[in-house]
C-alpha cells in the first residue's frame, strides 16, 4: 500500500511516498523557519499564504524523488488537526483535491498521532500497546498506545507545552526563534546545576505537568540579574532550564512504564530530538531494562512521512475520510 501523506498544520509544507506504513520513499519539508524568524514565532495569516505557493511544489518533488506517480499511489493521507485552522486547510484542500481528481481514498490524519507513528518508520519491531511521551510545540502528553489509533492519555500538561517553554525561554535569554535547539546547543557548554529551577509536580495528578511556573522562575531569575547588576551567563540558564523539563519529563515517563509493567518506552515530538532528553531517557532504560525508541531528528519536528505512517494503519483499520473533510483547530488525540 503507497500513502501519499500531506502535513500543513503549522510552519512546515510537507509531503512523502510511504509505503506500508514503516518504508520511506520521500519525505520533502519546506520549512517556513527563515520566515518567521523575523516576528520571533509563528504568524499563521503568512504561515497559510506560504503554504499555499509551497504546496503543489512539495507534492510532485516528493512523488518524483518516491519514483512514483499518482497512478501508483492508493490513498492520500492529511493531517486536518490539531494546528492552525488557515495552514491546516491548505492541506486539507489539496488531499480533498487529488482524492476527488483520482478517485483515491482519502484519510484524515491526527498530527500528534503522526508524532506517535514516526516511531514505527525506523523501529520496524515496534507495536503496540506501548508507552509514549509525546512532546511538541503545543503538546506535552504523555500517552499508552493501546493499539494502532487507540490511544489512552495519562497525562498533560496543565499549561505551557515543553516545547513551548523552550520557545519561551530561549526568547527571554536573547536567542531567538526557534528557542529549542538553540537552548539545547548552548546547554552543553553550560553548568546543568548553576542553578536550582524548580521541578513542577501537579499535586492530584503524578502524571500530568506544568511548566508556566518554571518559565516564571527563568524570568525572575534574568530580572534579579539584571537588577543587581550581575552578568547572566546564558549558557547555565539553558542549562539549568534544560535539565528541570529534562527530569520531570524522564521521571513520570518512567513512572508510568513501572506502573503499567511495560518493557518499552518511546517519546516523539519537536522536543523528542533534545540531546539531553534523549540521554537522560535512554539512562532511565538501560538502567530498569526497559527498551527505549526515538525517531530521527527529522522525523522527530514536523514531517509528512509520520504522517504516512500513522495514515497507513488508520486505511488498513478501514478509516476513510468523505470529501466534506474539515481541519479541526483543536482536535483531541483519539476523536475522529
Ligand atoms: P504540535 O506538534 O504540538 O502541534 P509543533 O508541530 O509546532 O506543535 P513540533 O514540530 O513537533 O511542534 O516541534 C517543534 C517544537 O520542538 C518547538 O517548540 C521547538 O523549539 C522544539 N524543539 C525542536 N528541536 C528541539 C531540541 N533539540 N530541543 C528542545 N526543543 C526542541
Ligand atoms: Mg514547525
Ligand atoms: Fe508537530
Amino acid at each position: 500500500i503507497l500513502i501519499l501523506a500531506i502535513e500543513s498544520s503549522c510552519d512546515e509544507t510537507a509531503a512523502a511516498v510511504v509505503k506500508n506504513g514503516r518504508e520511506v520513499l520521500s519525505n520533502i519539508i519546506s520549512s517556513q523557519i527563515e520566515l518567521h524568524k523575523l516576528y520571533g514565532g509563528v504568524v499563521p495569516e503568512i504561515a497559510s499564504r506560504k503554504h499555499i505557493e509551497k504546496i503543489n511544489q512539495v507534492i510532485e518533488e516528493a512523488l518524483r524523488s518516491a519514483q512514483v506517480t499518482l497512478d501508483d499511489v492508493d490513498a492520500v493521507g492529511v493531517t486536518y488537526g490539531p494546528g492552525l485552522v488557515g495552514a491546516l486547510l491548505v492541506g486539507v484542500a489539496e488531499a480533498k483535491a487529488i482524492s476527488y481528481a483520482r478517485n483515491l481514498p482519502l484519510v484524515g490524519v491526527h498530527h500528534i498521532e503522526g508524532h506517535i507513528s514516526a516511531n514505527y518508520i525506523e523501529n520496524r519491531d515496534l507495536e503496540p500497546p506501548f508507552p509514549c511521551l509525546v512532546v511538541s510545540g503545543g503538546h506535552t502528553h504523555l500517552v499508552i498506545v493501546e493499539d494502532y489509533g487507540k490511544y489512552r492519555i495519562l497525562g498533560r500538561t496543565r499549561d505551557d507545552a515543553a516545547g513551548e517553554a523552550f520557545d519561551k525561554v530561549a526568547r527571554a535569554i536573547g536567542l531567538g526563534y526557534p528557542g529549542g535547539p538553540k537552548i539545547d546547543k548552548l546547554a552543553k557548554e553550560g553548568n546543568a546545576d548553576a542553578i536550582p529551577f524548580p521541578r513542577a509536580h501537579v499535586a492530584d495528578a503524578p502524571y500530568d505537568f506544568s511548566f508556566s511556573g518554571l518559565k516564571s522562575a527563568v524570568l525572575n531569575y534574568l530580572n534579579g540579574c539584571r537588577m543587581r547588576g550581575e552578568t547572566v551567563s546564558q549558557a547555565d540558564v539553558a542549562a539549568s532550564f534544560q535539565k528541570a523539563v529534562v527530569e520531570v519529563l524522564t521521571e513520570h515517563a518512567m513512572m508510568a512504564v513501572k506502573e503499567y509493567g511495560f518493557d518499552k518506552l518511546a517519546i516523539a515530538g519537536g522536543v523528542a530530538s533534545n540531546s539531553a532528553l534523549r540521554e537522560s531517557m535512554r539512562q532511565a532504560c538501560e538502567q530498569n531494562h526497559i527498551r527505549f525508541y526515538y525517531p530521527s531528528p527529522i522525523l522527530c519536528t514536523d514531517n509528512a512521512a509520520m504522517i504516512g505512517a500513522a495514515a497507513y494503519y488508520e486505511y488498513i483499520n478501514g478509516t476513510r475520510s468523505g470529501l466534506d473533510l474539515n481541519a479541526v483547530p483543536n482536535l483531541k488525540l483519539g476523536e475522529r
